[in-house]
């Protein structure tokens, strides 16, 4: 349970799992959540100021796409939410830092601001506002990295980003995406890994069809499961962050059910997410049925998108078609307009996901599987 005296919607979404009367959950059930949800608008504010990038890293969520010249509405979408995110994080997670993407961190008074990077921020480093919080990726030792970043410089890069990070942020992390080509490079990079710097590890995301092989297997997940307990002994602390329910199961298949049983049963929750403590690695499992009051994505073009929906590109956004001739018009929840606000913002991507029943059933019968 948290600690605020309502409950929040992931104190209801961990009941409905370890509960034993929920093995096949309700509309109720879901409808309940999906109210209190409705009272949790996201404290984070995601800005993809630009679909543009000179990579195309293996792993990338992002497909290549070409415009780079940041939309000017941005800045003023920004300003236009930020009253009711005070407290809160604006993060620049698209794709490159550019000179221009000042003015949104600019407009974000009030808030504290995150940059998701490759290292290549220091191009512009003149332009580079004082951050809170600065991630720079390592994906492995210097061949995997370049290997993974499909670029022969990608590693000297990350690496001058990580060591000036604390020149430009108060909290510099590191990112490792897990994947077939790097999952045996754990412990190699948590000792390289500049001392201060916050270490997360991430099994990479199937976003995109044509990323769906770099997937790691159950025995890979067990290696770099039992290289991370490892390293979180003797090297540093790390995080292991899940977002699929798929990479949870195959934890579950690597413990086996009596202990994923026995760590689901003494989880802890935070906001949207479930924290467990396995031999002293903290994995954090974030719902996907939760995922609603995580952040308020804001795409390149001024479109309130839902989240996960980035892998899109624009083209296809716009289209509301994907490349493989799927109806994506969901993705899109609006056009932001002057004058929007996240109270006027928030309902409407609540609308939308409430009709999500059938994804949170089926998350809540597969965890459920391995709890009896
Ligand atoms: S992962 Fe980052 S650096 Fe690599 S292509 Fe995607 S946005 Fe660019």
């Amino acid at each position: 349970m948290n600690t605020t005296e309502l409950p929040e919607s992931v104190d209801l979404w961990f009941n409905s799992v370890v509960s034993k009367t929920t093995e096949t959950p309700t509309m109720k059930v879901w409808d309940e959540i999906c109210a209190v949800l409705r009272n949790e608008p996201p404290k984070l504010l995601s800005v993809i100021a630009t679909r543009w990038c000179e990579l195309q890293c293996e792993h990338c969520v992002f497909q290549r796409e070409s415009f780079a010249r940041m939309n000017e509405q941005l800045p003023l979408i920004v300003a236009g939410l930020v009253p009711e995110m005070q407290g809160g994080t604006l993060v620049h997670e698209g794709r490159v830092f550019r000179p221009e993407h000042r003015d949104i961190f600019l407009a974000a008074k009030g808030m504290k601001r995150g940059l998701i990077d490759r290292g290549s921020y220091l191009a512009h480093e003149g332009s580079m506002p004082q951050l809170d919080h600065l991630d720079v990726s390592l994906d492995g030792p210097e061949n995997i990295h370049n290997r993974q970043r499909r670029n022969a410089r990608a590693y000297e890069t990350a690496m001058r980003g990580l060591v000036r990070g604390p020149e430009f942020a108060q909290k510099v992390s590191s990112l490792f995406t897990a994947t077939k080509i790097n999952f045996s490079y754990a412990l190699q990079t948590a000792k390289l890994l500049p001392e201060r710097v916050e270490w997360h590890v991430t099994p990479v995301s199937p976003a995109r069809p044509e990323i769906t092989h770099l997937e790691l297997s159950v025995e890979e997940m067990s290696i770099i499961l039992s290289d991370l307990k490892a390293v979180n002994h003797s090297i540093r602390p790390v995080v292991f962050r899940i977002y699929e329910l798929a990479d949870l199961l195959k934890v579950a298949q690597v413990i086996g059910k009596s202990d994923f049983s026995e760590l689901f049963r003494n989880a802890s929750v935070a906001r949207s997410t479930i924290l467990f403590d396995l031999e002293g690695l903290k994995i954090a499992y974030y719902p996907k049925s939760l995922l609603a009051n995580e952040t308020l994505v804001v795409d390149s073009d001024g479109s309130y998108l839902m989240p996960g929906s980035v892998a899109f590109s624009s083209t296809e956004l716009q289209k509301q078609f994907s490349r493989f001739g799927e109806d994506i018009a969901g993705n899109v929840v609006c056009r932001i307009r002057e004058g929007d606000t996240v109270g006027t913002l928030y309902p409407k991507l609540m609308d939308a996901w409430q009709k999500r029943f059938e994804g949170f059933r089926e998350e809540i019968s597969a965890i459920h599987k391995q709890l009896t």
